[in-house]
């Protein structure tokens, strides 16, 4: 084995473009830009129905479906009432159908639901806020952000002095953050039509008890774009503003009963990883301590790989290459120039040699590594 001292190995104070083909990690980024060995985003495929291979599907329009995945919020099966001629369960009027909430808890999710108020819905109690009320509870209704469900097709700026506007507030119409961010447009289709709301959303971020981040919500109603990854304010509630607190990372998603019929149809939802945890898309707000673990969990992994005489490709130094780029610990050292010394090139090897040595070049002019690292 060649004989050279830890410390040579050690990063070096170096150019600011350390990289091999573009900036390196920082306290902020597990990879540098365009690293190969950056996690690849597994495949996904989407059925005729547009629901993603990896979804739950919480309703597919069967009593089955409806039993297995919602209950009253305690456990006991919900009193909601299930259409299976049109695929749908419903809410009525009275208060007497209560919570509908999913079996299974969630934190960051992408969802899809769908929604619709009778054609013939009448106002009840002349009160807009019963004209279709019910509301989609992200992680429950105890700690929970509502994204409100309402009639409010003729609650809009260009029906305002006209006999057929509603009066409501701008905050509890179809498509707002309950009590916090009106839609920013109002897409809505008439009663008797289907509603479609595609969420994102990423609860708030905490750690004991400061907030790191407040989470965000992004709503697409009927495919337009109403709630732009709006941050929370607080947990919903009527009339009130209250602030965000520390819950539970999981929680049921929730429909309301608000007395009024609506109904649901088409229900999937997709877990998203926590931005916190999201290292392979270098999020802003990523925890830096997690990202260095990241960074030497894939340097050990790859040093661990090439320990293998056989895995000493001229792919796998490559990829060693941008390791060292960024994770040049002394520690690995001997492993460096062991796989080095391994790599045996084949006649016709020769375009792959003069590859590797290229990317070796550019730690060497960095004062990465010493200039004698070479494939032979
Ligand atoms: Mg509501």
């Amino acid at each position: 084995m060649k004989k050279i001292a830890v410390a040579a190995l050690v990063l070096a104070p170096v150019a600011v473009f350390a990289g091999l083909y573009g900036d390196t990690p920082n306290e902020k980024h597990a990879w540098s830009v365009h690293d190969r060995n950056r996690p690849k985003p597994s495949r996904v495929t989407v059925n005729e129905k547009g629901v993603p291979s990896d979804a739950i599907v919480l309703f597919d329009g069967t009593k089955a479906s409806f039993e297995k995945n919602w209950s009253n919020g305690k456990g006991d099966p919900a009193k909601w009432i299930v259409n299976e001629e049109e695929g749908s369960f419903s809410c009525g009027t009275g208060f007497k159908f209560g919570e509908c909430a999913t079996r299974e808890e969630f934190g960051d999710c992408q969802l899809h639901i769908e929604y619709k108020h009778p054609a013939d819905i009448q106002t009840i109690h002349n009160d807009a806020q019963m004209r279709g009320n019910s509301g989609i509870f992200l992680m429950g209704p105890r700690f929970g952000y509502e994204v409100q469900v309402l009639e409010s097709y003729y609650t809009c700026k260009e029906l305002e002095g006209q006999p057929e506007f509603i009066q409501n507030y701008a905050d509890g119409q179809a498509g707002s953050v309950y009590a916090e961010n009106p839609p920013l447009v109002n897409p809505q289709r008439k009663p008797g039509e289907w509603q479609v709301y595609d969420i994102v959303f990423h609860q708030p971020v905490w750690k004991g008890e400061t907030l790191v981040h407040p989470g965000s919500v992004t709503v697409f109603f009927n495919g337009v774009l109403v709630q732009d990854h709006w941050e929370m304010e607080g947990q919903t509630t009527h009339c009130r503003r209250r602030p965000l607190k520390p819950h539970p990372t999981k929680g049921p998603l929730s429909l309301q009963d608000h007395g009024c019929p609506v109904s649901f149809r088409n229900i999937w939802l997709r877990p998203l990883a926590s931005r916190w945890d999201n290292l392979t898309h270098s999020d802003l707000t990523a925890c830096p301590q997690k990202v260095m673990e990241c960074r030497r969990e894939t340097a050990a992994a790859l040093y661990a790989k090439i320990a293998d005489p056989k895995a000493v490709t001229a792919d796998n130094i490559k990829a060693l290459a941008e390791v060292i780029s960024y994770a040049n610990e002394g520690k690995y050292a001997a492993s460096f120039w062991q796989a080095l010394e391994a790599y045996r090139a084949k006649p016709g090897d020769e375009k792959e040699v003069a590859s590797v040595n290229r990317d070796l070049d550019v730690l060497v002019r960095n004062n990465v590594i010493p200039a004698d690292a070479k494939l032979k």
